[in-house]
């Protein structure tokens, strides 16, 4: 049929038959003859030390698999860029969801590229991930501007396993980040439970996000995050809540007087900001860089790093130790029986448990 525009009336207007239209594959590619070779610990190493951000992500993902061969790979490559690291600025950031944490990471980090240059990667740990197998914290399209940033490297929270799992991958993703030569680090975590103590357990500053609320906020924040902070700061100070958020500062700075002195010897501030205006950040900022500076000085800086490395060397043993036990095939058989029997009021937990790990370390002995 002509096409109504080839008509007289259309003088001038011609429409051309047009060709096939080609195929969106291309013919000449062989299915899997362009597949990615797999690179070894050594390659990756290479990589990540040159500053290869697809490599970077390549390791995340083996130090993220549950696959024990990806895990004896990842092990190695971590252990090879150990040299490489230790040499970033690494600040945890803390508070409850919908306190403004992707907001403020977002300005946080232009703000931290802009005024001290680098590189910087934004890591999570995120325990509620573990239940709905796919984590929120640290997601790309939450923080756009910093998601564009060409020195920025965003990466979710791993989502497999027990707190202590997750915590150590995130450990584990500071050291290759720290290898490929980002200098600060944040690390996000939601203010509601133990992840906050795993947190603190990996960085050199842990700043807490809070809002001000009906004027009882001191009562529902749990004294033991305050008291592992090194800086408060009341986001949403603009409109109408300013007022609201100066007085819930002075409430916190009040609280903070009947905590004992931190070991470090820094005497923790509280600052007001809006994360969404962009205001008080900069102050936020000079406060953070002016701790590092001060736990250098007196030596606090490595003390905190070795105390960390310590700790993870343990909680590596108890997690290997957990799982060992609770895998052992002689004490899944033997489990449910034992807590019939603690119920059933016929033994105490401690017996009950006593019996467990002696048939456990028997059976161990008996190899
Ligand atoms: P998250 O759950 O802690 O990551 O919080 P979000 O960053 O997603 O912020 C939660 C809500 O608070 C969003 O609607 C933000 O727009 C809003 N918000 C964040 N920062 C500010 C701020 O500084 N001022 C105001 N008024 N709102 C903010």
């Amino acid at each position: 049929m002509e096409h109504p525009e080839n008509n007289e009336e259309y003088k001038g207007l011609t429409v051309n038959g047009g060709v096939e239209q080609p195929s969106i594959i291309n013919p000449y590619l062989k299915r899997g003859r362009f597949r990615r070779r797999e690179l070894s610990a050594g390659e990756m190493v290479e990589g990540i030390v040159r500053g290869d951000i697809t490599v970077l992500s390549q390791a995340v993902t083996l130090v993220e698999s549950v696959n024990p061969d990806h895990r004896a790979k990842a092990q190695e490559v971590i252990e090879k860029c150990l040299p490489h690291s230790g040499r970033s600025v690494r600040i945890g950031i803390s508070g409850v969801p919908g306190a403004g944490k992707s907001t403020s990471i977002d300005e946080f980090g232009i703000h931290v590229l802009r005024e001290y240059g680098g590189k910087l990667a934004v890591l999570a740990i995120d325990p509620s991930s573990e239940r709905t197998k796919g984590s929120i914290l640290g997601d790309k399209t939450r923080m756009e501007k910093l998601a564009q940033h060409p020195s920025s490297f965003i990466r979710p929270s791993p989502s497999a396993g027990s707190l202590g799992g997750v915590a150590r991958k995130t450990r584990e993703t500071i050291i290759l980040c720290e290898a490929a030569g980002f200098d600060n680090i944040f690390v996000e975590t939601v203010g509601v439970g133990q992840s906050e103590t795993a947190c603190h357990s990996m960085v050199d500053f842990f700043l807490l996000i809070q809002l001000a609320g009906t004027g009882d906020e001191l009562q529902g924040i749990k004294r033991g995050i305050m008291e592992i902070s090194d800086g408060i700061v009341i986001n949403k100070c603009d409109g109408e809540n300013v007022d609201k958020c100066h007085l819930a500062a002075t409430s916190f700075r009040n609280a903070l007087h009947f905590f004992p002195q931190p070991e470090s010897g820094w005497t923790p501030r509280v600052l007001c900001y809006s994360g969404f205006y962009g205001i008080g950040i900069k102050e936020i900022w000079d406060m953070v860089y002016e701790y590092i500076d001060f736990v250098k000085a007196n030596g606090y800086f490595d003390y905190r790093r070795n105390e960390q490395s310590k700790y993870w060397m343990y909680e590596s043993i108890n997690e290997h130790l957990r799982s060992h036990f609770y895998n052992n095939a002689a004490i899944q058989a033997r489990l449910e029986d034992a807590e019939r029997i603690v119920l059933a009021g016929e033994k105490t937990s401690f017996m009950a448990a006593k019996d467990l790990l002696d048939m456990y370390f028997n059976e161990r002995d008996s190899f």
